[in-house]
């Protein structure tokens, strides 16, 4: 197998154009049914344990459809976990990152033989539709490829120093130790894998916390890491009440850094927890936290605007907006105003709303407390802006919201400067496009935009001027790939740590010089 980086490929997309691939999702998504409302285990140094209290996964399409019971981890499970995961760092560091990398590489060609299985968990789990489920496993799998090779390389990259007379000198990349990975529920497949694997590729051990509303998948992934013989206690699963062992182990003495994905507030918790010095311990926790956004489409008048109505609406609307990169803001010139808004309100109307079981463009959002939250925001726009289409809910057997657009948004009004994380789009006018950028940076996030234009020198100033860690132009501002796309945010969206990247594995790892004279 080859294995060095530029050999990389995305992994390619089910085509579910082809009758056969919807019939080949369709029967896996039965034969989950089958597994509905089982038990599962806590994993801490590779045993199995049932706990008492569980977290009770439940679809979000249908409300009184309980997908399965995780088990919970306590304080006790907790310091457990992290005994483990610090004595199986001694022997997993010295693993050889070649052979750590093959795990990686085993896991991928497991998903791969897996993947509407995988696909299944989240639609029934998450609330994804064929689409974005089939294409999260996809980026999971390309997580496991890229990290694999990018540990090859940068195992390579340790020889390159320049050399002195009567000097060897050389640059190792050495782990850091346990980790705490803490991945939020909306990618509970592909952000759980790239958080889990870039550590331990780089000779981490892990205790991973899942998301409480989407155990089950994080669960089907560790047990393929378990399938292709990752050692005991190099991952420890301990999903569990996130305030309780979430600050336990982000306090621990023995806790050596934390990868957190998930809202603003909890990541600004976890990083001035981390930065206090706990009795016994011996180093500056290292964070690496990925948050929030709200992020934008900015138009001029001489964009193509059909293109530019196609990437708003997909932006604000896929997965139900519940995408840390989606467009949840349009700000547009008011030459071409009116008419945009006519487009993107027209494609708005083609969206039905319905269980992605039934493979419909828009699903429900995740809880109840999710859609009170959207339903407050909705509240808030109607007295902000001017809503033209949406508002209100679908069928009342799931969290289902229709897709909302408000107009004529003031840019400081709270549509425009908080996140929704749900089906709703807030529309500004600016005069024109260094304005409508103005518009754009005026958040405390910095995540994801996009830029509608074809001026070149406009382009031009929109890629130096619009304060974003991944800017697009003239396409969506959501779907990045991994290699291709690398994906982090400023201010307070996070470390930009740019997951995706080689340089990413970095982040994981301390660099050791040593110099052998003579
Ligand atoms: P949350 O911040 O609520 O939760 C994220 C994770 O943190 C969950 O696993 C949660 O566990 C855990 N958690 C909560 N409190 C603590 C604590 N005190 N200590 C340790 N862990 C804790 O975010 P969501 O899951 O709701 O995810 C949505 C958010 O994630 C949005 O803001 C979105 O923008 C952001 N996001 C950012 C991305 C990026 O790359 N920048 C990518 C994807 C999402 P539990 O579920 O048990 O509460």
């Amino acid at each position: 197998m080859i294995t060095t980086i530029d050999t990389f490929k995305n992994e390619p997309n089910t085509d579910f154009s082809k009758r056969d691939n919807v019939e080949a999702l369709k029967s896996a998504i039965a034969a989950f049914k089958q597994e509905l409302g089982l038990q599962y285990p806590i994993i801490i140094g590779g045993k199995k344990i049932m706990t008492d209290r569980k977290i009770t996964s439940v679809n979000p399409a249908k409300k009184t459809e309980v997908v399965g019971y995780m088990s919970m981890a306590d304080d006790q499970k907790a310091s457990e976990a992290i005994a483990a995961a610090t004595e199986a760092f001694e022997s997993w560091k010295k693993v050889a990152p070649r052979e750590r990398a093959n795990y990686l590489f085993r896991a991928a060609q497991v998903m791969r033989e897996r993947r509407h299985e995988l696909s299944a968990v989240m639609i029934l789990e998450a609330g994804k539709n064929y689409e974005e489920a089939d294409a999260e496993v996809s980026e999971a799998i390309d997580f496991l490829e890229y990290y694999g090779r990018s540990m090859i390389k940068l195992e390579e990259d340790s020889h390159h120093l320049i050399q002195i007379p009567d000097e060897k000198n050389r640059l190792t990349y050495i782990p850091l130790g346990v980790g705490f990975i803490v991945p939020p529920w909306n990618f509970p497949l592909a952000i759980c894998v790239g958080l889990t694997v870039s550590a331990i590729v780089t000779g981490n051990t892990t205790l991973l916390k899942p998301a409480s509303l989407t155990p089950i998948i994080a669960y089907k992934f560790v047990e393929i890491m378990e399938a292709v013989g990752l050692p005991e206690g190099v991952i420890n699963f301990i999903p569990g009440n996130s305030s309780v062992i979430g600050d336990l182990i982000t306090g621990h003495p023995l806790t050596r850094f934390i990868s957190f994905t998930g809202s603003k507030e909890v990541g600004l918790h976890i990083n001035e927890l981390a930065a206090k010095t706990a009795e016994g311990q011996k180093w500056i926790k290292r964070v690496n936290a990925e948050m929030g956004g709200k992020d934008g489409i900015v138009v001029d008048e001489t964009a193509d605007l059909d293109a530019a109505a196609k990437s708003i609406v997909s932006s604000a609307f896929s997965f139900q907006g519940q995408k840390c990169s989606a467009g949840s803001r349009a700000i547009i010139v008011e030459d071409v105003y009116d008419e945009l808004i006519g487009k993107v309100v027209e494609l708005t109307k083609q969206l039905e709303v319905g269980n992605g079981e039934d493979d419909f463009p828009v699903g429900p959002v995740i809880d109840e407390k999710a859609y009170q939250t959207i339903v407050n925001y909705i509240e808030i726009g109607k007295k902000e802006a001017k809503l033209v289409i949406g508002g209100d809910s679908g069928s009342e057997e799931g969290y289902f919201i229709n897709p909302t657009i408000f107009i004529d948004a003031d840019p400081n009004s709270r549509i425009m400067q908080e996140e929704i994380f749900g089906p709703v789009l807030a529309i500004s006018k600016a005069k024109d496009y260094e304005e409508a950028i103005e518009i754009y940076n005026n958040t405390d996030y910095g995540l994801t935009g996009a830029f509608f234009s074809s001026v070149p020198h406009r382009i031009d100033y929109a890629v130096e001027t619009m304060h974003c860690g991944n800017l697009y132009v003239n396409r969506n501002c959501t779907g990045a790939l991994v290699g291709v796309h690398p994906f982090g945010g400023f201010n307070f969206s996070g470390t930009d740590s740019k997951s995706g990247s080689y340089d990413y594995l970095k982040l994981f790892s301390q660099a050791k010089l040593h110099t052998i004279k003579g």
